[in-house]
């Protein structure tokens, strides 16, 4: 009887081992900081005449996550249902926040661009630091002329 019950722990314990090696469950994903880094390369070889280029990390419940590149300035941004954390991976920028949108105009629901951002306070934010901004505040990426920055967004629905 106790030979059995050993028996059965260690069946147990060689179905856990298995489990830990199997694929991610539903929905995990994951990046190394050096994957994080390489997005540098290979964003800056696609971007579009404003500068920019971005790819989709994947959308998971109540949240979508992508890495952005930019040279050059963004425009100002609103989203009324969604929030911004960024997370600086590589060079650096000034991100203008509150104030209010220029020229603004509705591009998708809940969603609104302008020309720029006026007023407001700017944040300086290089590789490491993290902003974020919450859904219906006005903000825009300013990068100078010669630098970059290579972010992570992660988008936060809120109700
Ligand atoms: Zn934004």
């Amino acid at each position: 009887m106790r030979y059995r019950i050993a028996r059965v722990v260690c069946l147990a314990v060689a179905a856990a081992a298995i489990s830990v090696s199997a694929a991610d469950p539903p929905g995990v994903k994951g990046w190394t900081a050096s994957e994080l880094k390489d997005f540098e390369k290979t964003l800056a070889a696609k971007m579009s005449a404003q500068k920019v280029a971005s790819q989709s990390l994947g959308s998971f419940e109540g949240h979508n996550m992508l890495v952005a590149h930019r040279e050059g300035n963004g425009q100002g941004e609103v989203h009324e249902r969604q929030a911004d954390v960024f997370i600086v991976q590589t060079g650096e920028a000034v991100v203008r926040v509150g104030g209010e949108l220029v020229d603004a105009k509705q591009v998708r629901p809940n969603e609104l661009l302008g020309s720029a951002v006026k007023g407001g306070v700017e944040k300086k934010v290089r590789p490491g630091d993290v902003l974020h901004i919450p859904a219906k505040t006005p903000h825009q990426m300013l990068v100078q002329s010669g630098q970059q920055v290579t972010y992570l967004v992660v988008k936060v629905d809120v109700p």
